[in-house]
């Protein structure tokens, strides 16, 4: 049986009249830049959210970079990020001019590990970057506290986790500011690049619409350096429609994750966290054999990704920021993420997991 990785045709093959009336609507708007579209979307996605503001932006390692901004974290200041994610997060802190401090992730959360942020602040240290990886939310209660301990601001990367809730409330209304990518693969995804910053915070939003339009909020008014990072209205009409079915596609990947959760119990692989309200972006097993099983699944029809095949302080563009965190290090040789998309089949699912069993216990007898 074929089994693709991921297939967003899947989701969107029962709305595909509705993308197209959204896109219509954009071409005959004649109106192509911000705008009521843009608008629209922004207030829809923070009563979603349930955060007093949201500001689009062109993707979301943009919306880190215009946060760090927007909190004058730049030259001088340091900025601690998990190195075991994606690389956007320590991308953006260097864009923004200021220095990576890498972080321990704990190792059943694949979330960062509040003692070693503990251990890795410093005079400089000026936000902290909470990843919630996979859809898999980090410890914000415990990393809030320990943010107004020492005057540093909380920053939630929610790329991987659009609809998850932390202690009953959404992230991305629980830290200083969010951000959000809309990326095509994401939970919520465009028909092309997006992004956008939640906050609570009036002025800081208003500080990020500045920024992320040429220190302008009137136009030839420029108030600020600022750069060029907008949603685009097309985006927004078709993020609009597809926020609308969001809770419903996070609904069935957690229902396709406990069909997983029940077929791999009892095998000896690491399972993801089932903490309650956290989404599932990635569905990711850990094993010693993880390439042994990849090549196995892949002979199989089965395709799988590997999320990621190196914590950041290993990539050689970013040893300068070196670190030692034998989690995030071991992480890369294990992880192994299965195909789990709304419109996967049930039977797709048990095929998956039916695989992963004949592998391991193939493994056992030989
Ligand atoms: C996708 C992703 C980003 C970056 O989003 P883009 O829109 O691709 O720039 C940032 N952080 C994490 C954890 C991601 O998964």
């Amino acid at each position: 049986m074929k089994v693709p990785f991921l297939n967003l045709d899947r989701s969107h093959s029962a709305i595909k009249t509705e993308l197209e009336e959204a896109m219509k609507k954009v071409l005959n708007s004649g109106w192509f830049i911000g705008g009521e579209e843009v608008e629209k979307f922004e207030n829809e996605f923070a009563r979603y959210i349930g955060a007093k503001h949201c500001v689009g932006c062109g993707n979301g390692t943009d919306a880190l970079e215009l946060i760090l901004k927007a909190f004058d974290n730049g030259p001088g200041d340091e900025v601690i990020v998990p190195s075991f994610t994606w690389v956007s997060d320590a991308e953006a802190v260097v864009n923004a001019g200021a220095t990576p401090v890498f972080a321990e992730i704990d190792s059943d959360s694949y979330t960062i590990s509040i003692d070693s942020v503990r251990s890795k602040i410093t005079p400089k240290t000026k936000a902290i970057i909470a990843v919630h990886l996979y859809g898999s939310t980090a410890d914000l209660i415990g990393l809030k506290q320990l943010c107004k301990e020492h005057n540093l601001k909380l920053i939630e990367d929610c790329a991987q986790a659009h609809g998850a809730l932390h202690n009953g409330r959404k992230v991305g209304s629980i830290g200083d500011a969010a951000a959000f990518s809309f990326y095509p693969t994401k939970n919520l995804g465009a028909l092309g690049d997006g992004g956008a910053i939640t906050t609570n915070n009036k002025e800081f939003a208003n500080k990020i619409k500045l920024i992320a339009n040429h220190g302008q909020l009137q136009r030839d008014q420029h108030e600020l350096i600022g750069r060029n990072s907008r949603l685009d209205p097309i985006q927004a009409a078709i993020l609009s429609i597809k926020l609308n079915y969001l809770d419903q596609w996070n609904r069935e990947r957690e229902r396709l994750a406990k069909i997983y959760l029940d077929e791999l119990k009892d095998l000896s692989i690491k399972l993801p966290r089932t903490q309650p309200g956290r989404v599932f972006h990635l569905f990711v097993i850990a094993l010693q054999q993880r390439d042994e099983l990849k090549s196995y699944l892949e002979s199989k029809g089965v395709h799988t990704a590997i999320h990621y095949p190196k914590a950041i302080h290993q990539i050689p563009v970013y040893v300068q920021f070196s670190a030692s965190l034998p989690n995030s290090e071991k992480a890369p040789a294990e992880v192994l993420s299965l195909p789990i998309y709304p419109g996967l089949k049930e039977e797709e699912v048990r095929f998956v997991a039916g695989e992963i069993r004949r592998f391991l216990e193939k493994k056992v007898v030989s």
